[in-house]
């Protein structure tokens, strides 16, 4: 395994809250955020030392540590939160922070996360300027309709608008993030958007299914006992759309590469690959998680998080290790390598999970080629009964 890094900073800024929407973020003021900044660069800085651990190539029962700042970084990811509504001033500092404190260079992916109807000619320039050479756009859904309902800030011709700019800015590399299953969405409606959405050949899609989180506006309407439960696509809809789904982007040249993100052959997220595949990451700010290689942390869940303990700090077994290594690896379509696995934990797969890789090959729901175990089209539709049996 290659020693290197990947870091994650969080900007939870957003002009109002979406009505779906359990992340850490919200509507704060100048004032507020520009402490949040002062203080996630002081982590940023203060962290760079922090010990990440990597299976050692010379001793079967031990790891090799590096100091972060030592690795390269192979991805940097500004996820949020709106990190587009966040002034250029704060951007420019916070990255000037990083590229002091860790090795980051041009061969580094580097995204930025945006919402539609907050980019301007002038921000995605200054982007340009800071080495950010990949933009996840969240529209969510093509259809006004559905954005209103999801509470969202624009349009879809705000999106179009910054859709555009963003290319006429030079981006060549733009995902686009949309949620099915939406209340009242059909399969064919859903189908009809997302050919609007390939008519613009983004290089790379996120579909992610709609979650009804606890202590959200969406969980009064759309939970167990929701007024408007009924409006949601039941279980054989939300699977005919998931199957269309991967068949018309295959058509359009994205491939599936894990369960819910297509992309243009090279396109595919360094950053989220990376974190699929056991590569440690820091991540900076409030409700940010990290994985030294050893051991998790999570950040506390609000803006003065560096007053407050962690969330969680949790040293990992190597049986946790390895559990985690396949539930994330079998995400992916490639599936897990076999080889990989041995070499990280000197042990065979087939022995260290014998009965849940027998079980899943005879149900079919996994298949073995190539040195490779992955899911089958069945095991996607049922990924997180399969991954249960690797806890
Ligand atoms: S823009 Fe994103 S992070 Fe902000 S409230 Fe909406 S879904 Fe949540």
């Amino acid at each position: 395994m290659k020693p290197e890094l990947e870091l994650y900073l969080h900007f939870p800024f957003c002009a109002r809250k979406c009505a779906y929407c359990d992340f850490f973020s919200g509507a704060f003021s100048d004032a507020e955020m520009h402490r949040y900044f002062e203080d996630l660069r002081a982590e940023i800085r203060a962290r760079k030392d922090t010990p990440l651990f990597f299976p050692s190539a010379s001793d079967s029962a031990s790891f090799d540590r590096f100091p972060a700042s030592s690795l390269p970084v192979r991805s940097v990811f500004i996820g949020g939160g709106t990190p587009s509504i966040v002034p250029i001033p704060e951007l420019e500092a916070t990255v000037d922070a990083l590229r002091e404190a860790y090795r980051i260079d041009p061969s580094s992916e580097f995204t930025i996360e945006a919402n539609p109807g907050t980019l301007t000619p002038s921000k995605l320039s200054a982007y340009r300027a800071l080495g950010v050479n990949r933009l996840s756009i969240g529209l969510q859904s093509p259809d006004d309709r559905m954005l209103q309902k999801l509470g969202r800030i624009h349009d879809f011709r705000t999106f179009l608008a910054s859709y555009e700019a963003a290319r006429r800015a030079g981006f060549d590399n733009i995902s686009i993030d949309l949620i099915s299953g939406l209340p009242g969405e059909m399969p064919d409606s859903f189908e009809k958007g997302l050919k609007t959405v390939l008519s613009l050949s983004p290089e790379h899609l996120s579909v992610y299914s709609l979650i009804i989180e606890e202590n959200t506006p969406f969980y009064a309407l759309y939970g167990p006992s929701g007024s408007r439960r009924s409006e949601l696509p039941d279980e054989e809809a939300d699977r005919l759309i998931y199957h269309r789904t991967g068949a018309l982007l295959e058509d359009a040249g994205l491939h599936r590469y894990e369960i819910s993100n297509y992309a243009r052959p090279g396109f595919e997220s360094r950053h989220n690959t990376g974190y699929w595949t056991g590569v440690p990451y820091l991540g900076f700010g409030a409700a940010a998680a990290s994985f030294t290689g050893v051991s998790r942390m999570k950040n506390a869940s609000s803006l003065s998080y560096r007053s407050l303990q962690p969330e969680e700090n949790e040293s990992l077994t190597t049986e946790d290790l390895m559990s985690e290594f396949m539930i994330l690896g079998l995400r992916m379509t490639a599936g897990v390598s076999e080889a990989e696995f041995e070499s990280r934990f000197r042990k065979k797969l087939r022995d260290a999970f014998s009965a849940a890789v027998s079980r899943h090959l005879a149900l079919g729901t996994l298949e073995a080629s190539g040195g490779f175990l992955r899911l089958t089209p069945y095991g996607l539709d049922v990924a997180n009964a399969v991954m249960a049996d690797f806890l």
